[in-house]
């Protein structure tokens, strides 16, 4: 199949363009599109046989399910049953935005697009792009992210045609995204609502619109990597630590976040610690692989870049602008990959408001690999 890219002015929208790529829906077929977090892979989600298609593209695991975007809250009685007062004043602050709740699903949902559960993932994109797009076509759109499964999600059209060209027909470029990490999922099944995974909107947020508490799930940490010693990783004696909550029987409720996910091809590894013996230990490993003859990449804030040497370095944006670093993450995780590197040091980002995101999806992609020093 051939690909066409089609860019687009989210400040200027052309419409006939728009009007192509909703026909491409209403037809069942998949469209590639920006959103304000990640680009995401579009099919009509109320046709099984056009969601399915996306699990092909994607080469999904079927049983991981997908967000439906929609364009006006009132769509959110299409797909969900029963009670919406608590998406309701959500939906009043958040949305349009990077807010993904979960409630009880309609029948008229298909399993394709619910990977079989009774419940229903829907978010309002805050993208003109998105948005636009939802609205002419009629429909409502699943939409993963638009990387092959267990990739780094794409925060540019680039990103999406390396891994989607040839897939499905259509890419249309708006640029690079804004937030660049997924949505914050809430699932409003559960009596405590609970954040199945962290993103830009925060536990402090979501608690203050709803004058009621809220809990992170306890499953995030236990991503069920197996444990990792550091001479599997690093050919030390350092400590190494497994993914917290491992081994303790818990799993995190979304399924999407059990898989490794957001990988680069390298292996990748995060060092937490003072910054000084972070960046010496760091420096000691690289030069241990490189004389293996492995080609080594760092990522390091801006304000320590310079303190490493490496095959590559690569600065992910300074600690006081944490939306710089999530921006960054997952094009430079790609880049790492495009230069063939075979190993890549990461420093910690334990930042105030969306280091929590930031560090879920870091250490996600590095299969919760961590040495503290
Ligand atoms: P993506 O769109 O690729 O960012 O992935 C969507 C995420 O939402 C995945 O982690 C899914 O497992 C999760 N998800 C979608 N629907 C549900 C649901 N009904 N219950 C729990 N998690 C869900
Ligand atoms: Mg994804």
């Amino acid at each position: 199949m051939h690909t066409r890219r089609i860019p687009i002015d989210p400040a200027n929208i052309d419409r006939a363009v728009i009007k192509e790529a909703a026909a491409l829906i209403r037809a069942g077929e998949l469209v590639a599109f920006p959103t304000e977090t990640v680009y995401g892979l579009g099919a009509d989600a109320l046709n099984a046989s056009a969601a399915s298609k996306i699990y092909a593209a994607k080469g999904r695991p079927s049983d991981n399910p997908l967000i439906v975007h929609i364009s006006r809250f009132e769509d959110l009685c299409a797909v969900a049953s029963g009670e919406a007062a608590r998406a309701g004043r959500l939906a009043e602050v958040f949305w349009p935005g990077p807010l993904t709740v979960i409630v009880p699903g309609s029948d008229k949902v298909p399993r394709e697009t619910t990977g079989g559960l009774k419940t229903v993932a829907v978010r309002m994109p805050g993208h003109p792009v998105a948005l636009a797009l939802i609205e002419e076509s009629g429909c409502l759109i699943a939409a993963p992210s638009a990387n092959t499964s267990g990739r780094p999600s794409p925060t540019e059209a680039a990103h999406v045609a390396a891994d989607m060209d040839g897939r499905i027909p259509l890419i249309l470029d708006g640029g690079a995204v804004g937030i660049g990490i997924e949505s914050t999922i809430l699932d409003l099944t559960e009596e405590i609502p609970l954040i199945l995974r962290p993103g830009y909107i925060t536990k402090e947020m979501l608690e203050e619109a709803l004058r009621e508490e809220v809990r992170m799930d306890p499953g995030l940490c236990a991503a069920g990597d197996k444990k990792t010693t550091y001479s599997e990783c690093c050919g030390g004696s350092l400590h190494v630590s497994a993914a917290p909550g491992a081994g303790t029987g818990l799993r995190p409720k979304a399924p999407g976040m059990r898989y490794r996910h957001y990988a680069p091809r390298a292996e990748l590894i995060v060092l937490e610690g003072e910054p000084g013996r972070v960046a010496e230990e760091i420096n000691r490993l690289v030069r241990s692989r490189q004389a293996e003859g492995k080609r080594v990449g760092v990522i390091a804030a801006d304000e320590t870049r310079s303190c490493y040497r490496a095959d590559v370095v690569a600065g992910a944006g300074a600690r006081a602008q944490e939306e710089v670093i999530a921006r960054r993450l997952y094009g430079i995780l790609r880049e790492f990959d495009d230069l063939n590197v075979d190993v890549i040091y990461s420093e910690s980002f334990d930042t105030p408001r969306m280091g929590l995101a930031i560090m879920n999806r870091l250490l996600k992609a590095a299969g919760h690999r961590v040495v503290h020093v």
